[in-house]
């Protein structure tokens, strides 16, 4: 529900320090600890002269308790595509079918492709184990498994679509290298699974070679992102900006985080071509909500963001120092005190009052680094669209050599399976394999292979088609080949087409294929 028109509020729009006009922003205070943690920051903003006209929108648990499965109500767009920029508190997404996460659809919706995550050590105002710890997480935002395709296929088998295409990747990876250029960061590093899943992650790790070519003066390098995760715990200085895949990034980025003191010290940017979203990297934290505990400092370095991100560099700069001022003083939140570090256990008003109490003033431990640019992604990186100037590529010829056909079967054992089948394949579709959870059970399964009753039966086209081997068939033939087993009595509950694409395989072999 839009709360405000587009005039701006007279507490928020009359002290502006670097503009004119107050800049209309979109607000949604969103669940939990949101309310309480978006009164502080606004207040904030407001006491350091933010030149801002805030329009409320409500969002989460309350729109999806009254019918809205988004989390949104319709309206509320129309402050988005209006101000184009949101600071967002975080929103319980309800456990249960029929809610969709409203963090993602906002995030795909409004194109916001580029998940930024700076986590930096505040040592010694927070104690850290990692005192050098400055590492800037830059997570896909869109794709991936959070494209939230999912199906039950069998009694026993779901799947998630995990999504990944050259187009995004392209975008993220040179987003995080133009970022790296533009921020004074030295090295990217790309961490993925691609051992693993070399078609999807495998994709992103050859974008990222592709691309960090045309950056000699950033080092690079690629890691496993378990081994990545690994060190990014135990040894974060070595990192910079990490770039990686959406899931992954959402999970480091707590890691990260949590290594500077807590999940409620950063912030995020959700850049787009168009539009941005600002917001805590934590949850809705229902565990503290309506306590006045919560650390208000994810928010408010969001908003930092968010004004960099609008060009009012004076009023970030007065926030991060006042901030920076305040933990130095050791006023702390309950997630971050200390008993003989911290100076006095604050709650969150409470800090906030430190804040605003202490703008207009420098922290003497973070001199040169108080509102460093590298928090801030600029328009520049946010808008670069590489395949916009890059020059047209031919379209790959895509040929079809095969069909997986997925059956829902439990009459027998792997042998039955594959035999039926093979005496069904035709002229041009032979079965190749069968698989079960992705291991060969057919032919020459081994017998302590667990099956559930969810088989996947390859036919492919044999033939000399090139070096590997397949040959081309019509899907004509696929779509025979299905009405015969069919006609059989089995149950078909997904198929997918294998091709080749100028010639290399686009689907990956069996284990033990
Ligand atoms: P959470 O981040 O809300 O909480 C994890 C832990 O960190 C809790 O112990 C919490 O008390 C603590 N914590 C989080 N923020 C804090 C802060 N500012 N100050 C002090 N302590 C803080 O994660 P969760 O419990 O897994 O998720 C709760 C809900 O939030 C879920 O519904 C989830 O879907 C949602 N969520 C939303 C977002 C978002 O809106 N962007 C992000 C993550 C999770």
């Amino acid at each position: 529900m839009l709360h405000s028109t587009l005039n701006p509020t007279p507490e928020l729009s009359s002290a502006g320090l670097d503009r004119p006009q107050p800049t209309p922003i979109t607000v949604a205070a969103g669940d939990g600890i949101g309310p309480e943690i978006m009164t502080q920051v606004l207040r904030i903003l407001k006491a350091a002269g933010a030149s801002l006209a805030p329009q409320f929108i409500e969002v989460g648990e309350q729109l999806y308790r009254s019918g809205h499965s988004s989390g949104i109500a319709p309206d509320a767009w129309d402050s988005l595509h209006h101000t184009r920029v949101l600071l967002k508190g975080p929103i319980t997404t309800p456990q249960g079918g029929g809610y969709k996460s409203l963090n993602v659809t906002l995030r795909k919706t409004l194109g916001l492709y580029a998940n930024v995550r700076p986590c930096r050590s505040l040592a010694p105002a927070v104690s850290s184990l990692h005192p050098k710890l400055d590492v800037v997480i830059i997570r896909e935002n869109e794709e991936d498994l959070y494209a939230g395709i999912e199906h039950q296929q069998t009694p026993d088998v779901v799947q998630c679509l995990k999504l990944v295409t050259r187009s995004g990747c392209e975008r993220i990876v040179r987003y995080a290298f133009e970022y790296a250029r533009n921020h004074g960061r030295r090295k990217v590093t790309c961490m993925t699974k691609d051992n693993i899943m070399k078609l999807t992650d495998g994709l992103f790790h050859r974008v990222f070679d592709e691309i960090g070519r045309e950056y000699p003066d950033i080092q690079q390098e690629h890691q496993i992102i378990d081994i990545g995760t690994a060190r990014l715990a135990t040894q974060p200085e070595r990192y910079d900006v990490v770039v990686t895949l959406n899931l992954y990034g959402d999970i480091i980025s707590d890691v990260v985080a949590e290594l500077t003191g807590s999940v409620g010290l950063a912030g995020s940017a959700n850049i787009g071509r168009d539009c941005a979203m600002f917001e805590a990297i934590h949850g809705s934290a229902p565990d503290i909500a309506g306590q006045n505990i919560a650390n208000p400092s994810g928010l408010l370095q969001a908003a930092v963001l968010m004004l960099q991100h609008l060009g009012q560099t004076q009023a970030a700069a007065r926030v991060q120092n006042a901030w920076l001022c305040a933990l130095e003083d050791g006023l702390h939140t309950a997630d971050i005190y200390r008993p003989g570090h911290s100076a006095e256990l604050v709650s969150t008003k409470g800090f906030a009052d430190a804040v605003v109490a202490r703008l207009g003033q420098e922290p003497s431990n973070f001199q040169g680094q108080s509102i460093s640019t590298g928090l801030n992604p600029t328009p520049a990186a946010a808008t670069t669209t590489p395949s916009a100037t890059a020059p047209a590529k031919a379209e790959p010829v895509q040929q079809l050599v095969g069909v997986d056909i997925f059956l829902r079967w439990q009459h027998g054992t792997p042998t039955n399976l594959g035999e039926q089948l093979t005496a069904m394949g035709g002229e041009r579709l032979k079965l190749k394999l069968v698989t079960n959870r992705g291991v060969k059970v057919y032919p020459d399964g081994q017998p302590e292979t667990y099956c559930t009753d969810h088989w996947r039966c390859r036919f492919v086209a044999p033939g000399s088609a090139p070096e590997i081997g397949y040959g081309l068939v019509p899907f004509i033939d696929v779509l025979a080949l299905q009405h015969r087993l069919t006609d059989a009595g089995l149950e078909i509950v997904k198929t997918e087409n294998l091709y080749l694409f100028d010639g290399v395989r686009g689907f990956s072999l069996g284990q033990g294929e």
